[in-house]
């Protein structure tokens, strides 16, 4: 498979150009220039493809008109590719009957410029083409993310976990999985108030969030629980991890309640190793050690090693 090029959100948009007539390459360009994009350009559907996949462009212009793959077998293939698939495609042709139009539409195009074209009104539809891909992005984003803690929620973990799962048994990569618990954290509720709960759920998320590594995936659980996912790490180093995590939070000063400092309860499994165990059975692993963590008298972490097989060792 072929490796996407992830490009931040901070970058500015890129326009991929298929088309096979030099000429119209340098009339797109000309109808963006001076505009805050980039444009890369293809002159066959094939070599579109292999593009659009590596750079993962916000827009395709697509001509219909090609030799070999043409604009409506790219289309086809865009679409069916899940790499590729929420890329817009707007496409400029001189085809311009209403067969081929719907035909287009149906293939999943967002809009389509006929050729001969007013270089003010291709400049146009590529901006407002490229403004609904942003507030799609920004959407999709918004659903993924918990409103109070800026982490990932409670759905985003659901289809994470499973992907990170699957990934790890296929690599035979490391993998760990950490349920963190507040403890006591009712008391703070009923005792300084919801708010300053609020803060110490955004606090407590903050900090997991600095402590953690780059490719390491915090989430909101749900109420005062939060869950980590840890690629290509083993239930040893995700303990150690999870152990700073626990530290740090013992040793916060809170603005509303300085006398009163929050802990943590965590439980940790994972393995070297990844063998038959469904995904579900990681998390109740998990949540049992968490629930030794709280019967053992909080504000510890709890790990058990799931090896290939059994359940090997526990700390
Ligand atoms: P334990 O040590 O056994 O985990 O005790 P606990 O008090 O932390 O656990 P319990 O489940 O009894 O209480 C959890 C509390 O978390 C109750 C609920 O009102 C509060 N809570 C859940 N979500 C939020 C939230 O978004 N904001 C605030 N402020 N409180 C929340
Ligand atoms: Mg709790
Ligand atoms: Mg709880």
């Amino acid at each position: 498979m072929i490796n996407p090029v992830f490009h931040s959100d901070s970058e500015e948009p890129l326009v991929l150009i298929v088309d096979d007539c030099p000429a119209s390459h340098r009339l797109f360009r000309a109808s963006v220039a001076g505009d805050a994009l980039r444009v890369e350009g293809a002159t066959s559907g094939k070599d579109g493809m292999i593009k659009a996949e590596v750079f993962q462009p916000d827009l395709v212009l697509l001509d219909l008109n090609m030799p070999g793959v043409d604009g409506f077998d790219m289309l086809r293939l865009l679409k069916n590719n899940a790499n590729t698939r929420d890329i817009p495609v707007l496409v400029v042709s001189g085809a311009s009957r209403p067969q081929e139009k719907v035909r287009v539409f149906d293939l999943g195009a967002v809009d389509f410029v006929v050729k001969p074209f007013e270089l003010s009104e291709l400049r146009a539809r590529i901006h407002v083409a490229l403004r609904t891909q942003g507030l799609l992005r920004m959407l999709a984003q918004r659903a993924q993310i918990d409103g109070l803690t800026g982490l990932f929620n409670r759905s985003y973990f659901d289809q994470r976990w499973r992907e990170e799962h699957q990934r790890a048994i296929r690599s035979g990569q490391p993998l760990s999985l950490a349920f963190v618990d507040l403890d006591k954290f009712k008391e703070i509720n009923d005792t300084f108030g919801h708010s300053a709960g609020d803060e110490v759920l955004t606090g407590v998320a903050t900090m997991i969030q600095k402590t953690l590594r780059v490719g390491d995936i915090p989430c909101r659980f749900g109420g005062e629980e939060f869950v980590i996912i840890l690629p290509d790490t083993a239930p040893k180093h995700a303990a150690l991890l999870c152990e700073r995590i626990r530290s740090q939070c013992e040793h916060m000063v809170w603005a509303r309640h300085t006398d009163r400092n929050v802990t943590l309860s965590i439980g940790v499994t994972g393995t070297e190793s990844p063998g038959p165990h469904a995904s579900e059975k990681w998390i109740e692993e998990a949540d049992r050690n968490l629930y030794r963590a709280k019967s053992e008298g909080r504000n510890r972490v709890k790990t058990s090693d799931l090896g290939r097989g059994g359940i090997k060792a526990a700390s």
